[in-house]
Formats: C-alpha cells, sequence, structure tokens
C-alpha cells in the first residue's frame, strides 16, 4: 500500500516555520508581514476562502487587512483600492478572491496589483519570471505540489512527470515548475488522445483537472507517486480526481483529498506573503 502524503501535516510545518520567521521580524525589525484580502460580492465559497486564509494570517503573525466590497462596485473603485494597497508599505501581500462577480475583468484587476506584491503569482510578469526559472513568487496550489513532493523526497530530476489539466492556475504553472526542476513533463488535457497511455508513463502523475475519480487504478504505473489536486463536490463530501481507494494499491505514495494539496495551497499564500516581505525590504530569503 502507498504511503499517504499528508497535506495537512506538512502545511502545519510550513506554518510553523512562518510563524517563527514572522515573530522574529517583528522582534528584530519592529515590523509586521501584511496580506491584503479583497472580496467583491457575497459569493458563499468565497467568503468561506477569505475567512480561512484571514485565520491562517492570525495564527502565523502575518496582519491580514480585509476589504469586503459589494458587487455593485465600480471597476474604477476596485482599481484604486488596489493601488492604494499596492502605494502602502505595512501591505506586503494583496490577494484578490476569485471569481470576481460576472461583468468585471478578472485580468484587469489582476494585472493592476503591484508584481512584488502578487502572492498569488497569477501576474503575467510573475508567470513570465516563472518560465525563466527567475520567480521570487509564484502560484500557491502547484508550488505546494513540488513542496510535498520535496518533503516526501521523492526525486524530481529526471522522472518523468504527466501533468493532466492545462489551467493558468494549476495545470501550467505545474508543468513549468517540474520543467524548472529538470523533470521531463508531459502536459495532458481534455484533447489528449487514449490519456490512459500517458498517464501510465508517470513516475509522477498530478491531476488538477475537477472530475472525480477520473484516474483510475490501470492509468498508473505501479510505484508511481500520485498528486491530486482537484476537488469535486460530491453529494457533501469533497472529492479528488483520483480513485484513491484503487489507486493507492498501486501507487508508492499519493495524496488524500481532503488533506493533501489543499491545506498546502493555504500554507504557501503565507510563504509567499513573507517571501514578498523579505524581498520588498531586501532581506535574504
Ligand atoms: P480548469 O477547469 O481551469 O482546468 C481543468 C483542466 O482539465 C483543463 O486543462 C482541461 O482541459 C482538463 N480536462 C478536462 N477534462 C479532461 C479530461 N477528461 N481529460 C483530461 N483533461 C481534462 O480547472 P483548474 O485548473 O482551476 O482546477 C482543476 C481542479 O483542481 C479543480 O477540481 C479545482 O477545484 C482544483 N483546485 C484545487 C485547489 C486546491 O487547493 N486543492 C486549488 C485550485 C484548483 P482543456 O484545457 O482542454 O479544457
Amino acid at each position: 500500500m502507498a504511503t499517504i502524503i499528508d497535506g495537512k501535516q506538512v502545511a502545519a510545518s510550513i506554518k510553523g516555520e512562518v510563524a517563527r520567521e514572522t515573530a522574529r521580524i517583528k522582534e528584530e525589525r519592529g515590523e509586521t508581514v501584511g496580506l491584503a484580502v479583497v472580496l467583491v460580492g457575497a459569493d458563499p465559497a468565497s467568503q468561506v476562502y477569505v475567512r480561512l486564509k484571514k485565520k491562517d494570517c492570525e495564527e502565523v503573525g502575518i496582519t491580514s487587512f480585509g476589504y469586503d466590497l459589494p458587487a455593485t462596485t465600480p471597476m474604477e473603485e476596485l482599481l484604486a483600492l488596489i493601488d492604494r494597497l499596492n502605494a502602502d508599505p505595512a501591505v506586503n501581500g494583496i490577494l484578490v478572491q476569485l471569481p470576481l462577480p460576472k461583468g468585471m475583468d478578472e485580468d484587469l484587476v489582476l494585472d493592476r496589483i503591484a508584481v512584488e506584491k502578487d502572492v498569488d503569482g497569477f501576474h503575467p510578469a510573475n508567470v513570465g519570471l516563472l518560465s525563466q526559472k527567475k520567480a521570487t513568487l509564484a502560484a500557491c496550489t502547484p508550488a505546494g505540489c513540488i513542496e510535498l513532493l520535496d518533503r516526501y523526497h521523492v526525486p524530481i530530476e529526471g522522472a518523468h512527470a504527466v501533468v493532466v489539466g492545462r489551467s493558468n492556475i494549476v495545470g501550467k504553472p505545474l508543468a513549468m515548475m517540474l520543467i524548472n526542476r529538470s523533470a521531463t513533463v508531459t502536459v495532458a488535457h481534455s484533447r489528449t488522445r487514449d490519456l490512459a497511455s500517458v498517464t501510465r508513463q508517470a513516475d509522477i502523475l498530478l491531476a488538477a483537472v475537477g472530475k472525480a475519480k477520473m484516474i483510475t487504478a490501470d492509468m498508473v504505473k505501479p510505484g508511481a507517486v500520485v498528486i491530486d489536486v482537484g476537488t469535486t463536490k460530491v453529494g457533501d463530501k469533497l472529492c479528488g480526481d483520483v480513485d484513491f481507494d484503487a489507486v493507492k494499491e498501486v501507487a508508492s505514495a499519493i495524496t488524500p483529498v481532503p488533506g493533501g494539496v489543499g491545506p498546502m495551497t493555504r500554507a504557501m499564500l503565507l510563504a509567499n506573503t513573507l517571501t514578498a516581505y523579505k524581498a520588498q525590504r531586501g532581506l535574504p530569503r
């Protein structure tokens, strides 16, 4: 049976590391690391995510500045808020919770965030820097996947990594991070022919699709490491892209859903905020 990769535990370690650093910064420099969390509208799922992110900040000694705006907020007002946050030295990271209400241009908003405060790593400049292997801030979910592999000592260099999914927020940056770490990377998506023959080649299989249990045991090479990013609500339960019960009998290591990549995404946001603070103050990472 596979090793179960415990994202909750790794996330707790990362939070502990961030908390120690923020305490040290407070003591040595008298400063507090700050994250602005902007929520537009009243999407219930987004409200939950924002609440959790603020709670995470509190736990690690990062000050969160919450901005809850009505869905009817004019674009100029939202952009003006981002300009103010960009200029505020107490704000080291800016997070705009997605999705924005219908009719709002997400790209326009995300592109307005100062590159050095873009703790979600979605700004085109940070995406470009990632592709040049020069990124300071990179997307939290893919960064969390890499962190899990590293902390479980899974060798990435030279491994064949297959990423299923090519979105801008998960699949593509994940593939780029794996290339940067010298994996041989294949990216599969909805137009891929004979997906199973592709996934069976993976030493490391990473699924970021959003289709419950689509990765079945026959699609996994014996001994492969499987990272499941997918989250789909099935009834009142959260379900991954991977048929966990069957695949854990084939894989050498596997992340569960929940308790795998999810907690890592939240932890990496905190780590990115700390990284942003240090970069802004010219401190070593
Ligand atoms: P998107 O819907 O943006 O992308 C899904 C990708 O899967 C697309 O590239 C799509 O291909 C591909 N795909 C769809 N159907 C198939 C198929 N049958 N075979 C192969 N590939 C397929 O989703 P996201 O990248 O935003 O998210 C992916 C999943 O990860 C979701 O379940 C999401 O909830 C979850 N997620 C979890 C996070 C966490 O913290 N745990 C954070 C972010 C996301 P194509 O491009 O051709 O359409």
